[in-house]
């Protein structure tokens, strides 16, 4: 072990100019397998055994980092491609098969949540998020066969697939049928633990609403700089690194609730094809009081795992303040500190990003806005005359409204709100034509579906909008005044 019958070849095409092959030539040079013979017709190719490869598993992921993006590059393990990250995967398997050798771990080396979540107990733990639409067993096991192969945890000379398949035997009817479904039925993603039958709530990643960057309003310029600081490293590193120059690894969203934070991460999250882990402030602290910092690791390790991915802090402001002697506030600075040493990147992060949000930038602890942490700080302030009648048109695109909606003169009625009050006033619109076109006893008598004729009634006006903006200014009324009675006395002015 290593298994030596496997075969990594690696080559790239020549520069035609010496100098700039300088340094990719000097690493290939140390590899065993070196061909010098094939410099002649201007390509560098090293051809060496697995075994070897992993032995000099630095020196390998230095060169193909140098040349993966030169065109004609090329990498392939027994015939198959491999890109950086299955390279990554390939040396992480074959450490995890090689420690468990000389018995440095034992039979738990591969367990979810070990920190070594690559190996056959890991995936007998994995349930399908994406694609499970009528699965049966047999489709399971074919679906978790081929998330074997994708991860290349075949290559591992102890993995047993058989355990994976007595684990999916294992599983009762119910278990099967609540596993989640998904409309797409490409059986492509695999997520660790969640919703996995018998697993423990575990801090991981959420399916989520698909989420475009056309679903948020008014916000141009704040996706346009999304998109560079995230979405760029992550679809095309090569670019960065061209430029000689790290990404931003986190970013920061500050302003009022309800103004889209959220909603954009998550759009940064689905149009960059990242895997999302959201996490909330305050349920971290409290769900998790005593093992916090560890389930903050376990977090970052997931993510690393399914790179490129997002964290997303939401609240990061209740987890993360300025550290301070207090007794209170010991958790929060042990905590803050992890975060920080998380970020730092004494792990080796890769494409991992962390996305946070706060309303109260004011209370962070001020090392979290340090280079290579949150270095890109981003605000998100309340709409304007623009950005409302935008999300109201966002909101409102599938309402059937009424001929002669004018959303412009509505969204003018709009200053002051936010994105989440705009999304409430759309639908309270659709609420408003339904009470007046259609009274409820008399739906609900219905036993068959309720005719396309009918349902043609339903047409949204603008004065059912107009009521639902009054609606919400009742609304918000009230809350003002229940929280100046809960604040003390309003102030005098
Ligand atoms: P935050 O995270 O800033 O508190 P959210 O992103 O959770 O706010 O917003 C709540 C909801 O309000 C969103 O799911 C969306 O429906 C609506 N919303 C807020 N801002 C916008 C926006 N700029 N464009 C479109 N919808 C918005």
């Amino acid at each position: 072990m290593p298994d030596s019958t496997h075969d990594l070849v690696l080559e790239f095409a020549l520069a035609t100019d010496p100098e700039r092959d300088a340094s990719a030539l000097r690493v290939a040079r140390l590899l065993p397998g070196f061909d010098a013979q094939a410099l002649d017709s201007g390509r560098c190719r090293v051809r060496c055994s697995l075994e070897e490869a992993v032995s000099l598993r630095d020196v390998i992921l230095d060169l193909w980092e140098q040349v993966q993006a030169r065109p004609g590059a090329k990498l392939f393990l027994d015939s198959r491609p491999l890109d950086l990250d299955g390279l990554r995967q390939v040396l992480r398997v074959m450490d995890c098969a090689q420690a468990y050798d000389q018995e440095q771990r034992g039979d738990a080396h591969c367990a979810p949540r070990s920190g070594w979540d690559w190996g056959c107990l890991y995936l007998a733990d994995v349930s399908p998020q994406t694609g499970a639409h009528g699965l049966d067993r047999p489709a399971l096991k074919e679906l978790l066969a081929r998330e074997a192969e994708a991860r290349w945890l075949d290559l591992c000379p102890h993995f047993a697939s058989a355990r994976v398949a007595a684990k999916v035997d294992g599983l009762s009817d119910a278990a099967l049928n609540a596993l989640p479904k998904d409309k797409e039925a490409g059986g492509k993603v695999l997520r660790p633990g969640q919703a996995s039958p018998g697993a423990g709530a575990s801090v991981s990643e959420r399916v989520i609403q698909v989420t475009t960057y056309a679903d948020v309003g008014g916000l141009d310029e704040v996706v346009a700089a999304l998109r560079e600081t995230i979405e760029l490293p992550i679809r095309h590193p090569e670019v960065l690194r061209r430029l000689g120059v790290a990404p931003h690894r986190g970013v920061l969203l500050h302003g009022p609730p309800g103004c889209g934070k959220t909603l954009l991460a998550r759009a940064v999250a689905c149009e960059s094809g990242a895997r999302f882990f959201p996490v909330s402030g305050p349920e971290l602290i409290t769900k998790w009081h005593g093992e916090s910092e560890e389930r903050l690791r376990e977090l970052f390790m997931q993510a690393q795992e399914a790179q490129p991915a997002i964290i997303f802090f939401d609240e990061i402001d209740a987890i993360a303040q300025a550290r301070s002697s207090s007794e209170s506030l010991r958790l929060d600075a042990r905590f803050t500190a992890q975060l920080l040493t998380l970020m730092d990147g004494i792990y080796d992060l890769g494409r991992v990003f962390i996305l946070a949000a706060t309303n109260r930038p004011d209370l962070l602890d001020k090392a979290l806005l340090r280079p290579g942490r949150f270095d890109a700080v981003i605000e998100i302030p309340r709409p304007d005359r623009v950005g409302l009648k935008r999300i109201l048109e966002i909101h409102a695109r599938r309402l059937p409204l009424a001929d002669g909606v004018d959303l412009g003169k509505v969204a003018r009625r709009m200053a002051g709100l936010t994105g989440a009050d705009v999304a409430y006033v759309a639908r309270e619109g659709a609420y408003a034509c339904l009470r007046r076109s259609m009274p409820l006893g008399s739906v609900l008598r219905e036993a068959e579906a309720i005719p396309e004729e009918a349902l043609g009634q339903l047409q949204v006006t603008e004065a059912d909008l107009l009521a639902a903006l009054q609606k919400l200014r009742q609304r918000n009324k009230v809350v003002s005044q229940e929280q100046d009675v809960g604040d003390g006395p309003p102030a005098n002015t």
